[in-house]
């Protein structure tokens, strides 16, 4: 099977990954963080190397501000539900996934916040003047999909942070798909708080995910109990990573995100412009082939995720039969409804086949010529 569904997770991982997650298994199985022996230390320690690695590469103000989750779902939902009060306001672009608009969503049916979506130009692109158009005085957060899982469109973060920083809006970025692959840093975009998954662009394990949080960003925990520290307390500790890392960590988990992302980050530059290449290449061969629709501006900068549309055929029925070909691809709205409203695509779904570091031309070539032959059959 030619794996093209990167985007949902990367796979294969680094043979280091799986190595370093068995390691931890097999040799440091303790918990860290919850005793003096040294197999709870020896843990800690790679927790910690992870820490400080993620910190340095995101541009942290401290190793402490990292904050280990299950996935970019979580970091979210902790950003989003730690940071909303009673009658905020929360501004959003229309290419955000579920793990955004869901808690948004829940929120605003209980009356508590009002979510206002930015309206992007004919490009699908966000501009200041559509920020600053949604800011009023209860704004209190801001959220943009870095770029978009559907139509890989990445966002000009880096120009829309400075009127948000202006008006004092705290600004939440959504890096699930391209953390490890762009430059991406608290500095960097102008951001306050990134949410990523460990388990895409940084080559880690399924169950990893990461909040970096900024100077100053304080959310409440929505998890709390045994940290390992101030145990005399009902209170949760304060301190962080301790605030929002209760429970035992996922040891194997981080070991893997540990040995992915020093992998992903030290070639970060070679990665971007190889998938981009795939995917460049894959866009080219698809805008040959007549009746097929390919999703995303032309003119915009994008990671390599591709959709699109055959107009012969259902895209559920096209990825099935792509399976059977031996490619693995997803086809329907991939979590982010609104995106596909926008781009009059909510009733079909699109097919999605989305790059990674193993993958090759062959494997583009491939799928092309697969798509073909599908499609001549209709
Ligand atoms: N945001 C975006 C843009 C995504 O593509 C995804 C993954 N599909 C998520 C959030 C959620 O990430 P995770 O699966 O790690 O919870």
């Amino acid at each position: 099977m030619i794996y093209l569904d990167n985007a949902a997770t990367s796979f294969p991982k680094p043979s280091m990954v799986a190595k370093a997650m068995a390691g931890t298994l097999n040799k440091i199985g303790g918990n860290p963080g919850r005793a003096g022996h040294s197999l709870s230390l020896c843990g800690g320690r790679v927790i910690q190397r992870c820490r400080e690695l993620l910190a340095q590469a995101f541009g942290a103000p401290a190793p402490e501000q990292v904050i280990f989750t299950s996935g970019c779902t979580e970091a979210l939902n902790l950003a989003i539900r730690g940071m909303l009060c009673q009658g905020d306001e929360v501004i959003v672009s229309h290419a955000e996934h579920n793990a955004v608009m869901r808690p948004l969503h829940l929120l605003e049916r209980n009356g508590q916040i009002r979510v206002r979506v930015l309206e992007p130009n004919s490009l699908g692109v966000i501009t200041r003047e559509s920020v600053c158009a949604a800011i009023t005085p209860r704004t209190a957060l801001c959220i943009l999909c870095h770029a978009s899982n559907v139509t890989g469109v990445v966002q000009p973060v880096k120009e829309l942070s400075p009127v948000l920083r202006a008006s004092g809006i705290p600004l939440l970025v959504d890096a699930a798909q391209t953390a490890g692959v762009l430059p991406v840093s608290l500095q960097e975009l102008g951001a306050d708080m990134i949410a990523m998954p460990g388990h895409k662009g940084l080559l880690g394990p399924h169950g990893t995910g990461v909040l970096v949080l900024g100077r100053g960003m304080l959310p409440r925990p929505i998890v709390t109990g045994g940290t390992g520290s101030q145990s005399e307390s009902l209170d949760q500790p304060v301190q962080l990573p301790d605030r929002y890392e209760s429970g035992t960590p996922n040891l194997p988990g981080i070991a893997g995100l540990l040995t992915g992302a020093r992998f992903a980050l030290a070639h970060r530059d070679e990665i971007q412009a190889y998938e981009d290449g795939l995917a460049q290449r894959l866009r080219a061969g698809l805008n040959r082939m007549r009746g097929v629709r390919v999703l995303g501006h032309p003119g915009t900068p994008k990671v390599g995720v591709v959709s699109f549309i055959p107009a012969a055929m259902d895209p559920g029925e096209l990825a099935d039969a792509l399976a059977d070909a031996g490619y693995a691809l997803r086809a329907g709205l991939h979590c982010a409804p609104a995106v596909h409203r926008w781009l009059g695509t909510l009733h079909t779904g699109a097919c999605r086949a989305s790059m990674g570091i193993y993958n090759t031309e062959d494997d583009v070539d491939g799928l092309l010529d697969a798509m073909e032959k599908i499609l001549s059959r209709r």
